[in-house]
């Protein structure tokens, strides 16, 4: 049988999935945050034609797939991307690349840099070695367009805002903007109730009168979820995480799974193992209450 000489193992490694039809693999190839300049995508359209069937597949992690390479074409598939900066994408017991949506760079709604954030997280830790499998999503706003709530580690861009009442005339846009009914204009002034508040900012952006700022921004952060056959909602922790905080947990994060999973298992499942007390305990971390 052909198939018993072939590496899948390490053809896996370098993004190349076994398809359903014998001798074909689907190359995977690595997009950072769902962005590509035009002179990659054009360079992956000619490999798509050169190697695949002319077509390309854009997965639900906003990878880009090529099928139907020929196990004889895969090493020059890749080796001619490669010269062009275009690797191959994880798959197997890896960290994958980070999902990020276009955050304050481009969207209206935007809270935080996901590009920024997504790439000091891919230079980091892409690829690397893990007991299963870890994905990571920036998400910019609490609209979670990316679902950070789905992933072993997910980020969310958040603000609190804060009311400047001496400059509150009443107007009632904050309440009009504020799908979650936080807000309320009482006695002619604006009254945010915490309970309810997503931190989403939406408010500060429709007061005309700056009687609402942004008091702090930062992100929200999920660990342990993930999607699939299991389904698991990440668990929330801080709602407005600075900067440092944010990477501070996720190197922490990383320490914890690296040291303390079984072969095979999933970040949620640890924390569900071992308690989400040993967990924050790690982290230096409090579930998350108010914001
Ligand atoms: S999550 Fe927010 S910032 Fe990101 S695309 Fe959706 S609405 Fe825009
Ligand atoms: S939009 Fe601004 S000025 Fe109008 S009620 Fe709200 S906080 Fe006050
Ligand atoms: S931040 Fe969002 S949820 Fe909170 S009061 Fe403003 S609009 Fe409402």
């Amino acid at each position: 049988m052909a198939d018993k000489k072939i590496d899948f193992s390490s053809l896996k490694s370098k993004g190349f999935l076994p398809q359903r039809q014998e001798n074909m693999f689907s190359m995977r190839l690595k997009v950072v945050s769902g962005n590509l300049d035009a002179e990659k995508l054009r360079a992956i359209a000619d490999a798509a034609e050169k190697y695949g069937s002319g077509y390309v597949h854009i997965t639900s992690r906003q990878q880009i797939e090529v099928p139907f390479v020929k196990l004889e074409d895969a090493e020059a598939a890749i080796s001619e991307l490669e010269k062009l900066g275009i690797s191959g994408g994880a798959a197997g017991k890896r960290v994958r690349a980070v999902v990020a949506c276009q955050g304050d760079r481009v969207c209206r709604h935007g809270l935080v840099d996901c590009q920024e954030l997504a790439r000091i997280i891919d230079e980091k830790y892409f690829g690397e070695a893990v007991p299963k499998k870890l994905k990571i999503a920036v998400t910019g706003c609490p609209s979670a367009c990316v679902r950070p709530q789905d992933n072993d580690f997910g980020i969310m861009g958040t603000v609190r805002p804060q009311i400047l009442e001496e400059n509150c005339v009443g107007c009632k846009l904050c309440e009009k903007a504020c799908k979650m009914g936080a807000i309320k204009v009482l006695e002619n002034k604006a009254w945010i109730d915490t309970e309810k508040c997503i931190l989403c900012g939406a408010c500060i952006a429709a007061c005309r009168k700056d009687a609402l700022r942004a008091e702090k921004t930062g992100c929200t952060i999920f660990v342990g979820g993930r999607a699939g056959r299991q389904p698991r909602q990440g668990i929330k922790l801080l709602g407005l995480a600075d900067k440092e905080q944010l990477f501070s947990i996720l190197e922490k994060t990383f320490e914890y799974y690296r040291r303390e999973s079984l072969d095979g298992e999933r970040l949620g499942d640890l924390i569900d193992r071992l308690g989400i007390e040993k967990y924050l305990d790690t982290v230096g971390c409090v579930p998350h209450t108010g914001d």
